[in-house]
């Protein structure tokens, strides 16, 4: 049923009773969704051209009753994407978000404010100045510190460069970086992740600025590595500002060694970032921050919400032990805004960081704490890692071969009877067509493909871990009798 356009916006909002009836359809999808997600395939079979038939039967010349819209986005979100929030998804950093971030999701977009200034959101703005501290004081920053809310991961590790790179060589946010007479260069170790190579680039750096340090056989970076290319580096011309210890690594969950890190960065006197997007988040359980001992000591760290806190994308935290450096990046004085006054100025959140705009991506991470409370994200997080070690038992037990050694609920391994280079992703396309799992395979620091599972969802069990480990059972069944 199509509304008369009574007055040009009514189009666009609708009139009380079918904006009722939307939002009662919504509530049905969603809660619908999260009940009945495990009886979906993980990742449902979709082709292209699937995918395209039903754009190509869209057009905005001949728009549909709003009704019909939802339906159809909800038939394709069914239906054509993967399943993060199904339980058997053993898969990257997705979360199954939870209920009350969801929620904070829906009163975020509808009342809508700017976070970008104090004076358009006042409780927006306060409420994520209030989270940004409260994590910082659960993962053991000192008090007086800063941070910011950002999209995710990537945004975060952009502005650890940034603030790295511009306290060591503030003439460098006016001149520009081709005014340093030696070329600065910051360090990630080789299993470090993809964004840090873009951040090089999005800072006019250059990808070779990123120095890549060699790993361990646990897939942590080398110390003594590191401070020999220090070392050597200044030797020629060089100027290094900056060492990232991953803490919890894309492929594998490996941890740098924070100490030893600490200690060089110390000595050097070079800004020591953690990126903890996923693994820092450990911090946040009383029972295994020992996981990630010597986060705090970083003078910044990376940590998605979106990721280990179960919320939906985006929201990340850039945090710091440091006052003031964020503003001495981003401050600026626009002449077409009104001068704050002194307390609203001290919380502009334009001035401290990279966006003006500003969704209040904070609000879904401010509602959990304040209804789940540190003890239920922690529980929530106990929980994958007990999952994790009773999956990798199982592998064991089962005959896989697990190749990493994190504590972390991540676990790569291998089949012993391995013969072709394509057997780990033959075995992997195996589970994942059967549809009640997914996991994915993984390059291993030059050592290979292995089969890669991750806890990455609270609502995952050992009942799924036993389903995972019977769909690989005859995967590898299937694959080995393959008739080369
Ligand atoms: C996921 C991840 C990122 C990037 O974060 P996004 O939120 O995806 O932008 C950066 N570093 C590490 C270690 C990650 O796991």
């Amino acid at each position: 049923m199509r509304n008369p356009a009574s007055a040009p916006y009514t189009r666009l909002d609708l009139d009380s009773f079918t904006r009722r009836r939307l939002w009662e359809h919504v509530v049905t999808a969603l809660e619908q969704h999260v009940t009945d997600v495990r009886t979906l395939p993980v990742a449902p079979r979709c082709e292209p051209c699937d995918v395209r038939s039903v754009l190509a039967g869209l057009s905005p010349d001949e728009p549909l009753a709003p009704e019909h819209g939802l339906q159809l986005v909800v038939d394709c979100m069914r239906t054509q994407q993967l399943h993060a929030a199904h339980p058997g998804y053993f898969g990257l950093f997705v979360p199954a978000p939870s209920a009350i971030a969801v929620i904070a999701e829906a009163l975020a977009a509808g009342f809508n404010p700017q976070l970008a200034s104090w004076s358009h959101a006042p409780f927006g703005v306060e409420a994520e100045r209030w989270v940004v501290r409260e994590v910082s004081r659960r993962v053991g920053l000192p008090r007086g510190g800063e941070g910011t809310i950002t999209t995710g991961g990537s945004e975060a590790n952009l502005t650890a460069l940034l603030v790295a790179l511009y306290r060591r060589y503030p003439r460098a946010s006016i001149e520009g970086v081709h005014c340093l007479a030696y070329r600065p260069v910051f360090y990630v170790s080789a299993e470090g992740h993809h964004s840090w190579r873009k951040a090089a680039r999005v800072v006019g750096l250059g990808s070779e600025s990123l120095r890549v340090v060699s790993c361990d056989r646990s897939f942590r970076m080398e110390a003594d590595a590191l401070g020999g290319m220090l070392a050597e580096d200044r030797a020629h011309g060089l100027n290094p500002f900056m060492v990232v210890a991953t803490v919890g690594t894309t492929a594998c969950g490996a941890i740098d060694p924070l100490a030893e890190l600490r200690e060089i960065t110390a000595a050097e006197g070079v800004w020591l970032h953690a990126d903890g997007a996923w693994g820092g988040a450990a911090a946040l359980s009383d029972a295994h921050r020992q996981c990630v001992a010597g986060l705090e000591h970083a003078d910044s760290i990376t940590l998605d919400a979106h990721k280990w806190m179960s919320v939906p994308l985006g929201a990340g935290l850039y945090l710091s032990r440091h006052a003031g450096a964020l503003r001495a990046v981003f401050a600026t004085n626009p002449h077409y805004l009104p001068a704050a006054d002194a307390d609203e100025a001290a919380a502009e959140p334009y001035q401290e960081s990279i966006l003006w705009s500003r969704r209040f991506n904070g609000l879904k991470v401010l509602m959990l704490l304040i209804t789940a409370g540190w003890e239920g994200i922690a529980e929530a997080i106990d929980s994958t890692f007990r999952v994790g070690d009773a999956l990798r038992r199982a592998l064991v037990r089962h005959g896989w071969t697990p190749v990493n050694t994190t504590p972390l609920p991540v676990v790569c391994f291998r089949d012993p009877g391995a013969q072709a280079p394509d057997h780990h992703s033959a075995i992997v396309a195996s589970v994942n067509h059967v549809g009640r799992s997914w996991i994915s395979t993984t390059a291993l620091g030059g050592t290979g493909d292995a089969i890669r599972a991750c806890v990455s969802n609270h609502r995952t069990t050992v009942d799924d871990v036993d389903t995972l480990l019977e769909d690989l059972s005859q995967a590898r069944a299937r694959v080995r009798s393959r008739t080369p």
